[in-house]
């Protein structure tokens, strides 16, 4: 099954050519030379020629949509690290553009640290690299991605290392990039060797229910498309996806581990030309079959955190089966499968422009902030869980009652919404109403949620008792912070004659 380097590089330029038939690909084979020349001593841990592993790389960029210079950094991508080719002779050879690519990745690679001190030296590369150059860390997850693929040649112990690396760290990056293929691909790539016992409970009962459900799914296929086609719609496509492994094994565990529960399992994709045929659609299927209640997503009035656009139902069809209906343009589809990739592969000479980037990756200089505060040794191991739990949860929106939209980790309460608005504010908050109703301060947050926070002047304080149910980091410290001065204020007042 050892793949052959030819056959590898007939395909990547056959796809190459499928994306873009005018693409340069003079450049594409100098790097294909290049790197088979420089790696030509090195063998894989499976035994294949190391040229593989790039061209494999270079295969996912391409499958991406990506513009030549990112594939043929893909390419070149080792060169530096394992040969004795350096990042000079490649700038030399194919200009400062790639260069500086395959310079991003090499400084990525070279994580020194053991443990906990290496996750975050990782986590630092990982955010200095997208600050600088967001396609360097798009280069690493399709490199990261063939690695975990052939990790049955490793030793088993490097491969838990490995796979947990992607899956704590690879994974939520990708997914914060908009990037949902890869993020899944990474998953479940990862979960097989993280957690090989969950990992093949889930594969069976997945398999054992898409074997029950595949005719029916089909039917329901058919009569959209008829239906859609009978409404005057025109050049649409439906078609089933499955649902990723590890994010199903995550639905399950939320849902007592009964997979009649999860409804997204298969799902079928409508995916149409204009945005106003996306409601149309809706309009259609919702004439076929009753939507279930509470399960209509709007995701293109209110995109997702991470800029998901489409829209969700989930329908009763015949014999009472549930079935969910994913609705979406082809430029919502490509964004929705690559992320931030998909604005390089239509853009000019593969530069997209700098609002979108800004807009996709505020949130990198958030975390690059955060960072900061946990260089101080002493506390960053203490606060690694929070650090995790913050940046890699899925988000929520929620909103003031002017309007304002607040992005908070999920399972947030009205306090971590009191903090997320001002110190004062989480201070001094007594109640709040949740859409218009009174609710109590540990009760957790939805999105869409409108938040009232009441507070009182004369209180004094945050309530230590929060820090039991708050779920953001910043609310945590602020009210630890209090609860520290207020003690060292009661030792000034109870000893008044001790000086510090
Ligand atoms: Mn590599």
């Amino acid at each position: 099954m050892n793949a052959q380097p030819e056959t590898t590089y007939k395909a990547l330029i056959n796809l190459i050519k499928e994306n873009d038939p005018e693409a340069d690909f003079s450049v594409i084979e100098k790097a294909y030379e290049f790197a088979k020349e420089a790696h030509k001593a090195q063998k894989r841990a499976t035994g294949e020629p190391y040229i593989i592993h790039p061209l494999a790389t270079a295969m996912t960029l391409a499958e991406m949509h990506l513009p030549v210079p990112i594939i043929a950094a893909g390419i070149l991508h080792d060169v530096p690290e394992d040969t004795t080719r350096t990042i000079k002779d490649i700038e030399k050879e194919f200009g400062f553009e790639i260069g500086h690519l395959v310079e991003g990745i090499t400084k990525l690679g070279k994580i020194k640290y053991r443990g906990m001190e290496r996750y975050i030296e990782n986590l630092r590369k990982m955010f200095l690299a997208m600050a600088e150059d967001v396609r360097v860390v798009v280069i690493k997850f399709a490199d990261r991605l063939h690695n975990l693929e052939t990790l049955d040649a490793i030793p088993p112990k490097k491969q838990y290392r490995v796979a947990l690396e992607s899956l704590e760290i690879f994974a939520p990056i990708a997914n914060r990039l908009g990037m949902g293929e890869m993020r899944g691909r990474l998953e479940d790539a990862s979960f097989k060797y993280v957690l090989p016992k969950e990992f093949e409970w889930t594969q069976n009962l997945v398999e054992r229910s898409e074997r029950q459900k595949h005719g029916y799914l089909e039917k329901i296929m058919d009569i959209t498309r008829n239906d859609l086609t009978d409404a005057s719609l025109t050049n649409f496509k439906v078609h089933g996806r499955a649902k990723h492994l590890y994010s199903t094994y995550r639905k399950l565990l939320r849902h007592d581990r009964n997979i009649a529960r999860i409804y997204d399992l298969m799902a079928v994709r409508v995916v149409v030309p204009t945005l106003a045929d996306c409601y149309a659609a809706l309009g259609v299927i919702h004439g076929r079959w009753t939507p279930l209640k509470g399960r209509i997503k709007d995701y293109i009035a209110q995109p997702k955190p991470n800029g998901y656009r489409s829209l969700h139902t989930t329908v009763f069809c015949d014999d009472g089966e549930i079935v969910e209906l994913q609705i979406r343009t082809y430029d919502m589809h490509e964004e929705a499968e690559y992320g931030i990739a998909a604005h390089w592969a239509y853009a000019e000479n593969g530069k997209i422009s700098k609002e979108k980037i800004e807009e996709r990756i505020d949130w990198v200089s958030q975390l690059a902030d955060i960072q900061k505060e946990f260089q101080d040794k002493k506390s960053y191991l203490h606060s690694l869980e929070e650090l995790k739990i913050d940046i890699f949860r899925d988000r929520i929106f929620v909103f003031t009652p002017q309007g304002d939209v607040l992005d908070l980790p999920e399972d947030s309460t009205p306090v971590d919404f009191a903090y997320a608005i001002h110190t004062d504010i989480g201070n001094r908050c007594t109640a709040s109403k949740v859409n218009d109703e009174i609710a109590s301060l540990d009760r957790t947050l939805k999105s869409g949620d409108m938040v009232e926070i009441v507070t009182d002047k004369n209180r004094k304080g945050p309530n230590p008792d929060w820090l039991k149910f708050v779920k953001t980091r910043h609310a945590k410290s602020k009210i630890r912070q209090y609860a520290r001065a207020g003690i060292a204020s009661w030792i000034k007042g109870a000893l008044p004659g001790i000086k510090k």
